[in-house]
């Protein structure tokens, strides 16, 4: 049973789909946005009680408006930023639905356009832009049996250290949540032991301004394909406590014990690999390289920022970096929870179309799809490294909008003595 029709369907109603809908509206492209819980819910529900932005208010926000009731300089919580894309979406009246899952989109044969059943009915869209992340599934690869004794958790289950039961955690995974949870669990008073991959980390500050300034000006943000060999480095960053550098140094100088990647499970022992160092070297020489980018551009534009040579100096190399553990007895040190901090998978099951290569990866260029009528938003590296982010998604969503719109142009068009055919 069809119910409506519709010129564009946006699925997801994240800050992609929001940004969208506002991109979408200015080009005058009728549209519908559905939302299968509530605006912006992974960050209500998707994220830890005391996670604030990654980014200082003035930078992590869309353009056109500003965070209130708050210094720019600060870091929102986690309910602010959602509250803010609520009140972002009621400001040009976002035709959003929530509460109504896309179930299935298919190819309507011989149309153009595409059938898709949601959970309050059918509806006919001549195009479809999955806007429903990065981040959707929580992924816990397989190295400790369920069976084992032992809470497991992903850290998009973590709330708080009181949720945890009482003994020492180890956290998998040193990117941003992973460093951040092990922090507050080592701030709480537990013994945290970290597992810690290859990582970026840059300094939150540099000569007075945040990083997020310094890749900003550097072109960091806009850089559009990935450095060969860091396709899978994550970024360890921090708003929270006021905002700091993350530094494993300091983590361990407080009592956080790093170990390498974790590696096997058997008889209640876990195995980590030799490349704890080299973890931290490498995330040391990504520190590094941003000092120095920074000192490059202030002398390139005479700007005037103090030097800050103590950037340079270095906490000790703790024990447990100089001496790695390869092997945990997990009952002998106390360890009642593992806390996997170890990523998402997308999910586009509900697209019965052919825009996904052999490895079920979105086929796009900057977000427009291979398969007529597809577009995708929010992916990783979509057009640029800052295409997951807050602000970045805001300008992929342009480019979006302004493809959509030039296909509309020309499916418009109709020669000399051709009728018209209704817009939809
Ligand atoms: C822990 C964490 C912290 C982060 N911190 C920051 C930060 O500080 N700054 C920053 O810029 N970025 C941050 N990010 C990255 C990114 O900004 C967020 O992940 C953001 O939520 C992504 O927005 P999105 O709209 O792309 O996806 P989502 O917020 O995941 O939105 C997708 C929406 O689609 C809906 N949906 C999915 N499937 C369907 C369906 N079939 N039918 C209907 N609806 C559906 C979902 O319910 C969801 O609401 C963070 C990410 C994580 C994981």
């Amino acid at each position: 049973m069809l119910n409506e029709k519709i010129d564009t369907l946006v699925v997801g109603a994240g800050q992609a789909g929001v940004a969208m809908s506002e991109h979408l509206t200015s080009q005058g492209v009728p549209h519908l946005v559905l939302e299968k819980n509530r605006i912006a819910e992974a960050w209500r529900t998707g994220r830890w009680d005391s996670l604030v932005a990654n980014g200082p208010a003035w930078h992590d926000r869309f353009p056109s408006q500003e965070f209130t009731g708050m210094d720019p300089e600060d870091f929102a919580g986690k309910d602010r930023v959602a509250d803010y894309f609520v009140e972002y979406a009621k400001r040009f009246n976002a035709p959003i639905r929530t509460g109504v899952e896309v179930i299935k989109a298919e190819r309507i044969e011989g149309t153009g356009a595409f059938q898709v059943e949601t959970t309050d009915g059918v509806i006919e869209a001549q195009r479809i832009v999955a806007a429903t992340g990065a981040f959707q599934h929580p992924v816990i690869p397989p190295v400790v049996p369920e069976e084992a004794d032992m809470k497991q958790l992903h850290s998009f289950h973590y709330r708080n250290p009181g949720q945890l039961p009482e003994g020492a955690v180890l956290v998998v995974g040193a990117g941003s949540s992973g460093a951040q949870i092990a922090d507050e669990l080592n701030r709480a008073g537990r013994k945290v032991y970290l597992s810690v991959g290859p990582h970026d980390r840059p300094p939150r500050m540099y000569r007075g301004r945040d990083f997020v300034w310094w890749l900003g000006v550097l072109g960091l943000w806009d850089q559009a394909a990935q450095e060969p060999g860091k396709e899978h480095v994550t970024i360890s960053v921090s708003g929270a406590y006021g905002g700091q550098t993350m530094d494993f140094r300091r983590l361990a100088g407080e009592g956080v014990t790093l170990l390498g990647m974790t590696e096997t499970y058997e008889n209640g022992t876990l195995t980590f690999a030799s490349d704890l160092q080299d973890n931290i070297a490498s995330g040391d020489a990504d520190y590094l390289k941003m000092l120095e980018l920074a000192d490059a551009y202030v002398e390139r534009t005479g700007i005037d920022l103090p030097e800050e040579p103590e950037a340079r100096r270095a906490f000790p190399d703790p024990y447990c970096l100089s001496h790695p553990i390869r092997e945990l007895d997990l009952k002998k040190e106390g360890i009642t929870t593992i806390l996997w901090a170890t990523g998402f998978r997308q999910d586009f099951a509900w697209m019965k179309v052919d825009a996904f290569d052999a490895q079920g990866r979105p086929r796009h260029q900057r977000g427009v799809s291979a398969e007529p009528g597809i577009y995708f938003l929010g992916l990783p590296w979509q057009s640029r490294r800052g295409s997951t982010f807050i602000w970045g998604v805001w300008h992929d969503a342009k480019h979006v909008a302004d493809q959509i719109a030039i296909q509309r142009h020309y499916e418009g068009y109709r020669g000399p003595g051709e009728c018209r055919a209704d817009a939809l």
